[in-house]
C-alpha cells in the first residue's frame, strides 16, 4: 500500500467567477442558495469595488465569504512582466494558467486613460505590418481573460471604484492582440459586463471594438455589443489590401465598406474609426488619399493615420513626416477628421502592431526571422 502524501489545495480546480454572466454566476452558485440580492452584491463586489479576493467583501455574511472562497475564485491575471514607457504607457505581459501569453497596454492621456485589451493569444490573420500576426501560438481567450485584462490593470493603476469622476481607466479599445469578431461570444460576453451599470459602468460609446474586416460579424457586433467600430483599413483597393491585410481575399473592400454602411449604431455622433497605417511608398500616396474620401463620402467616419511602427524583420517602412502631414491635409480637405496618432510606448515595444509575447519573440528568434507567414 502507499504511503499517504499530503497534498496542497489545488488552486486551478477552483471556479472562476470572472467572466460569467448574472445567468450564469445564478446557476454557478445555486448549491448555495443565494437570494438575488446576494447575488448582486457580489456582483457589485466583484465590479463595481473590484475586490481582489472574497475575504474583503465585508458587506457579506462571514460564513459565506469563507464558502466562496473555498470553491470558487476571482481570476486575476499574473503579470509576468510591467514595462513602462518613457512616456507614461504601460505594458503588462500576462501568463495564463496554459502558460500562453498576451499583452495589454494602458496609455494615458491628459484627459482620459484607455486600456488597449487583447482578444486572442497571436492572431491567424497576418496583416504583414503587424508583428501580432507573426505569432504562431494562436487561440481564442475565454471571457475571463479577456475581463481579467481590465481589472488586473484596474488594480494595478488603483482605480476602484469603478464610477468615479476622475478614474484613470476611462476608454477600452479592443485593439490588442487577435481579431475580436473572431472571439465573438467571449468578447461580447466580457464587454458586456464592462458596460454593466451595477459593475464597471462603461458607456458603450468609450468602448471601441476593431475589426480588420470579418465582414459577416460585424452587423452582429452593432447590433449584439453596440460599442463603436474601427476598420483596420490601410488600403483603398483590392490590390494594395490583398497584400497587407490577407483576410481582404475573403472579404475584399466592397462589403467591408457596405457593411459600415449599414453598421447599426452608426450616425454623426458616433462615427466609424478607420485605421490607416502609414507605409512608405505602398499606401501613401496623394492618389491614395483621394480615393479614400471618395470610398468614404457617405459613411459618418474619422481616419486615423498611423505612422508605421518598425518592428524586427518588418518589411515596410515608416512614410516621412512630411508624406503623412500631406495625406493628412487632403483628407481634411476633403472634410475628414484626420489626427495622425502619435506613437505611444514605442521604446517598449507597446505601439500600434508591436505586440507580440515575450516568449513567442524568444522561440521565433531561435527558430525562424520573424516574417509575416500569409
Ligand atoms: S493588425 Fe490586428 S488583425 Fe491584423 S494581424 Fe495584427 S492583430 Fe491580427
Amino acid at each position: 500500500m502507499m504511503d499517504s502524501i499530503a497534498i496542497a489545495p489545488d488552486q486551478t480546480a477552483k471556479t472562476n467567477l470572472i467572466g460569467l454572466d448574472l445567468a450564469e454566476l445564478e446557476e454557478t452558485l445555486a448549491p448555495l442558495n443565494l437570494r438575488s440580492f446576494r447575488l448582486g452584491q457580489l456582483w457589485q463586489q466583484m465590479y463595481r469595488l473590484g475586490a481582489p479576493d472574497f475575504a474583503s467583501m465585508t458587506t457579506l455574511a462571514k460564513t459565506l465569504r469563507v464558502d466562496l472562497a473555498e470553491r470558487f475564485s476571482l481570476g486575476r491575471l499574473e503579470a509576468s512582466t510591467t514595462e513602462v514607457s518613457k512616456d507614461g504607457t504601460t505594458k503588462w505581459l500576462f501568463k495564463l494558467e496554459d502558460g500562453s501569453q498576451v499583452e495589454t497596454v494602458y496609455i494615458p492621456e491628459k484627459d482620459r486613460g484607455t486600456l488597449c485589451v487583447s482578444s486572442q493569444v497571436g492572431c491567424t490573420l497576418n496583416c504583414r505590418f503587424c508583428h501580432t500576426g507573426t505569432q504562431m501560438l494562436v487561440r481564442n481567450l475565454t471571457a475571463a481573460e479577456i475581463l481579467g485584462q481590465i481589472l488586473t490593470a484596474k488594480d494595478a493603476l488603483n482605480d476602484w471604484p469603478a464610477p468615479r469622476p476622475d478614474r484613470k481607466l476611462t476608454n477600452i479599445v479592443m485593439m490588442g492582440m487577435g481579431e475580436p469578431l473572431y472571439n465573438f461570444e467571449n468578447v461580447k460576453k466580457a464587454l458586456l459586463t464592462a458596460m454593466s451599470d451595477t459593475g464597471l459602468g462603461l458607456s458603450r460609446r468609450r468602448i471601441t471594438l476593431s475589426t480588420a474586416g470579418v465582414v459577416p460579424m460585424i452587423e452582429r457586433a452593432g447590433s449584439e455589443i453596440g460599442v463603436n467600430l474601427a476598420i483596420s483599413l490601410h488600403a483603398t483597393n483590392d490590390e494594395i489590401r490583398d497584400r497587407i491585410v490577407p483576410i481582404n481575399r475573403k472579404y475584399p473592400i466592397e462589403q467591408l465598406i457596405q457593411a459600415c454602411r449599414d453598421y447599426p449604431t452608426l450616425n454623426n455622433a458616433r462615427r466609424i474609426t478607420f485605421e490607416y497605417v502609414m507605409l512608405k511608398d505602398v499606401n501613401d500616396l496623394d492618389e491614395h488619399a483621394h480615393a479614400l474620401a471618395r470610398m468614404l463620402k457617405d459613411i459618418p467616419s474619422k481616419i486615423n493615420l498611423i505612422p508605421f511602427n518598425k518592428w524586427p524583420g518588418a518589411e515596410f517602412e515608416r512614410s516621412t513626416d512630411e508624406r503623412i502631414q500631406r495625406f493628412a491635409n487632403i483628407m481634411m480637405d476633403a472634410g475628414y477628421p484626420s489626427p495622425v496618432r502619435t506613437p505611444r510606448g514605442e521604446d517598449i515595444q507597446a505601439a500600434c502592431g508591436q505586440l507580440k509575447s515575450a516568449t513567442e519573440r524568444k522561440r521565433r528568434t531561435k527558430t525562424a526571422p520573424a516574417v509575416a507567414a500569409d
